[in-house]
Order: structure tokens, then C-alpha cells, then sequence
């Protein structure tokens, strides 16, 4: 594939086409689509070539991300999902489960990731779902909620409890003991597939487990998450780009008082807004990515502040853009109504705005005067 990515872009959007409003409302992507997509090894574009993937660089995928994100959060979440799990997969397995489990996901399986519970949202250690170890298997009993992308999936990665401390098992939804519960009134990301997944003593062979033991629990959650910071963080870039397309299209072809609503001057700050937002959360995601390529020590803390950042401007970027167009963008479905309910979500997930600030504090504190 290399990383010519006009190409991927160019044909992801005539995949899309005019769907995602469409989508939006049925809450669905055809499943099929998801399929083929995910074949085409475009749903998880960091995974290396010898798996199937097209090995993009960080910086690449998120660009791909951002324009997946300006097209569709839904299908831009489902992407992240499926990225999460392979990244997972990559970081914790042994060599021999990613030869096994990341040609599916370059072959058509989807896959969803799932750490949250009814008692574990912010405070994941505080999660109840437990991995026991039987013989030569392992046993899953627990509730994961909200997971994007279950209702699609065939392979779950799930955080539970093990010994000490916390293990990625991957379960096929077929397994005995897996019921996929979906979430039919999302907020936003309404064809995203989010589910809660109820396991009940799934049994599973022992290496099922990624890497075959325990970690802290706080390692595994940030080793997980840290990719899905980074994705979330790009499809808010693409969603920001979105509702800018969208409000200079309409405010210059608008009028009111005998001039295009560009001509006003309010209406005009609030383009300028907009592209402040694009482009500060743009910059961010940029060096974020960078750290990500070059392994640079700061890589953790670029990515919560790439995600704090874009979750932050997009959520406000598309309530300007619906501003802008007013009772033009009022309508389910529309570009900037979609912003704008997706767009809050992304201040919730992957850390939500209140936990990135708090560890944005943290690291400032622990290196007082430091830039
Ligand atoms: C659209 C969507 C997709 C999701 N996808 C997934 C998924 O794929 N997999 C998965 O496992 N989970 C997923 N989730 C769940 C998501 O990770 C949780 O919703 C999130 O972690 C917040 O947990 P909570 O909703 O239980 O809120 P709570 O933890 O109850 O928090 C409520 C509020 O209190 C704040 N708060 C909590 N603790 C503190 C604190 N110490 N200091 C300051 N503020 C605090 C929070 O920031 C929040 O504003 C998804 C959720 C949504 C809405």
C-alpha cells in the first residue's frame, strides 16, 4: 500500500458516498460494507504489512483517520475499535497470536474492545469482570457496557481481572456464554454498533489470553487506550473539517440583509473560530503523531493532549457550525447535526475531558516550569 494515501481517501469516499446521513438515521452500516472494508485492511491501516495491514505510519493512519472522521464518526468509530483491538493485540500478544489473530482483522473479522462496566466507567480499576484460569482454559464472567462496535463484531477483546492484576482475552462472540445487548438510542455515533456484552462463565482456551498473563491494571488500560486516544483525537480533526466545509459553503451562499451571511461580520468570526479549532487541533494531532513514529518519551502526554484538544474544539466547532447554518443544519441526519451529537461523545470516550485534564495536571505538576 505504502503511504500514497490520496488514492484510499478518494475511494473511501465514494464507498461513503451520500450515506452517512442515511446510516445515521437507520442506526446501521450495512454489515457487508463493514466487511469489505475491513478485507481491504482499511478499517485497521497500522497493522503491518506481514499481517495484512497496510503498516502505516502513525501520522499517515491519522490523516486517513481525520478523513474517515469527516465522512462518517460512525464508521470513523468502528475504525477505531477495530484499530484498538489489533493494536492490542500487537502490543500484548505473544508473536505467535498476532500471526493468528491480525489476519482475520486484515481479512473481514471486525472486532470491538471492551473495558467499561455499570461500576467501572472513569475508575477502570474498579472493574468486577474476572478471566479464571481452569486446566487449560480460562473462564470469562463479567459485564462490559457501551462497547462500540460489538453489535458487528466476531471478536471481542476484553479487560477482566486475573490474579493480581488484569488480562486482554479475546472472545468470538459465537462463544457459548456471549450475549450482545445493543444500545439503540446513542446520543450521536448512531450506527457505530454499540452494545453491552454479557459474559457468562465463557469458556475459552487458556491461550485466548494476550500474552498469557496478568499486568498491572493500569499498564494494560493505558497500553489499550493510548491508540484509541490517538484515533478519537483524528476523527475530531475530520469531524472539525467537516462542519468548516460545511458552514463556509452555506455562509457564502446564504443571504440575509441583501448579503451572503459571510459578509457579516459575527457570522464571519464564527468561520474564523472554526478554523482556529481545525487548525489548532490539527497541529496537535500532528505532533502527537510524530511522537508516536519517533518512540519519543513524550508520546503519552501528546496523546491525551491531542485527544483533550480536538474532543474539546470539535464539540464546540460544531455547535458554531450549526449556528452558522442555523435551521439549514437543524435536521437529523444533516452534516453538521450529526457534528454535532458525535462530537459531544468524543469529550466522553477514551478518557473523558475531566480525566485527560487531570492527567494533563499531573504531568505539569511532576515537572513544574518544564515546557
Ligand atoms: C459513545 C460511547 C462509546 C463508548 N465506547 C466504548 C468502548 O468501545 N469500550 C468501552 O469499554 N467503553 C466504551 N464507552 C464507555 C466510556 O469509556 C465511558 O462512558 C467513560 O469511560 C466514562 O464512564 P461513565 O460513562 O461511567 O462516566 P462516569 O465515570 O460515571 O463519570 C461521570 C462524569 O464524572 C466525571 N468524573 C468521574 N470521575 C472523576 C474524577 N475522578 N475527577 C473528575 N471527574 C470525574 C467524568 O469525567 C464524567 O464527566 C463508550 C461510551 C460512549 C458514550
Amino acid at each position: 500500500m505504502g503511504e500514497d494515501l490520496s488514492g484510499a481517501m478518494t475511494s473511501l469516499t465514494l464507498r461513503v458516498g451520500d450515506l452517512a446521513g442515511e446510516w445515521d438515521r437507520t442506526g446501521l452500516i450495512p454489515p457487508e460494507l463493514l466487511r469489505d472494508l475491513g478485507a481491504e485492511g482499511r478499517l485497521c491501516a497500522e497493522v503491518p504489512e506481514q499481517y495484512g495491514g497496510w503498516g502505516l505510519s502513525s501520522l499517515h493512519s491519522g490523516a486517513y483517520t481525520a478523513h474517515a472522521g469527516g465522512l462518517c464518526s460512525s464508521l470513523r468509530s468502528v475504525m477505531t475499535s477495530q484499530g484498538m483491538a489489533a493494536w492490542t493485540i500487537q502490543r500484548l500478544g505473544t508473536a505467535e497470536q498476532s500471526a493468528g489473530l491480525l489476519p482475520r482483522l486484515t481479512g473481514g473479522a471486525l472486532a470491538a474492545v471492551g473495558f467499561s462496566e455499570p461500576g467501572a466507567g472513569s475508575d477502570l480499576a474498579a472493574m468486577t469482570t474476572t478471566v479464571r484460569r481452569d486446566g487449560d482454559t480460562v473462564v470469562v464472567d463479567g459485564h462490559k457496557k457501551w462497547v462500540t462496535a460489538a453489535h458487528y463484531a466476531d471478536l471481542l477483546v476484553v479487560v477482566g481481572r486475573h490474579e493480581d492484576g488484569a488480562v486482554a482475552v479475546v472472545v468470538p462472540t459465537g462463544t457459548p456464554g456471549v450475549r450482545v445487548e445493543r444500545i439503540t438510542d446513542p446520543l450521536g455515533c448512531r450506527a457505530a454498533g454499540h452494545a453491552d456484552v454479557h459474559l457468562d462463565g465463557v469458556r475459552l482456551p487458556a491461550d485466548s489470553v494476550l500474552g498469557g498473563h496478568g499486568l498491572p491494571t493500569a499498564l494494560l488500560v493505558t497500553t489499550a487506550l493510548a491508540y484509541g486516544r490517538m484515533s478519537v483525537a483524528w476523527g475530531c480533526v475530520g469531524i472539525l473539517r467537516a462542519c468548516l466545509s460545511a458552514a463556509t459553503a452555506h455562509a457564502t451562499v446564504r443571504e440575509q440583509f441583501g448579503r451572503p451571511l459571510a459578509e457579516h461580520q459575527l457570522v464571519a468570526g464564527h468561520i474564523a473560530d472554526l478554523y482556529t479549532a481545525e487548525q489548532v487541533a490539527t497541529r496537535v494531532c500532528e505532533y502527537a503523531g510524530r511522537c508516536w513514529d519517533e518512540g519519543s518519551p513524550d508520546q503519552v502526554v501528546a496523546t491525551v493532549l491531542a485527544k483533550q484538544v480536538s474532543a474539546t474544539q470539535a464539540a464546540r466547532g460544531a455547535a458554531t457550525a450549526v449556528q452558522v447554518l442555523a435551521s439549514a443544519g437543524s435536521r437529523d441526519g444533516h452534516t453538521v447535526a450529526r457534528a454535532y451529537r458525535d462530537a459531544k461523545l468524543m469529550e466522553i470516550i477514551e478518557g473523558s475531558s475531566e480525566l485527560c485534564r487531570l492527567m494533563l495536571a499531573q504531568h505539569a505538576l511532576s515537572a513544574p516550569g518544564a515546557p
